[in-house]
């Protein structure tokens, strides 16, 4: 089994880090991983009911227990989904669907597919969806 382990940028946006690197490798299906620490980040919850997101800031430090995710394709361009859990100061645990997060450090493993998958919109959710 292959897969690459990568530091990511200070400042920088954890999505498009991951991206970046997805990009740069030619993968354009795979899974990864990812633990360090974020300066702030915005995640959400999507409300099945309402098919949209319920969007929350979090303007604090805080850790990365667990951000996992994977790597496909929208339209032919790389798309990353990523999910987060996180603890603030206190070891709080919050988490969801990871839209953006400022890096303070993280350390990301990404495993490459050798199947290509494709995001098409599905009615019944109202999201993009493997087809
Ligand atoms: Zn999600």
């Amino acid at each position: 089994m292959m897969f690459f382990l990568r530091k990511l940028g200070y400042d920088k946006d954890i999505i498009e880090e991951i991206k970046k690197i997805a990009q740069k490798l030619d993968i354009k299906t795979g899974w990864f991983n990812a633990i360090g620490a974020l300066k702030d980040l915005e995640y959400g919850f999507y409300d099945q009911e309402k098919k949209q997101y319920k969007k929350f800031l979090f303007k604090n430090p805080c850790e990365i227990v667990s951000c996992t995710g994977n790597i496909s394709l929208v339209n032919n361009e790389i798309f990353v989904h990523a999910h987060i859990a996180f603890s603030d100061e206190q070891g709080i645990l919050r988490g969801g669907h990871l839209f953006k997060g400022r890096i303070f450090a993280c350390e990301v493993v990404i495993l490459p597919s050798i199947d290509i998958l494709k995001r098409e919109f599905d009615e019944k959710t109202g999201l993009k969806l493997w087809k």
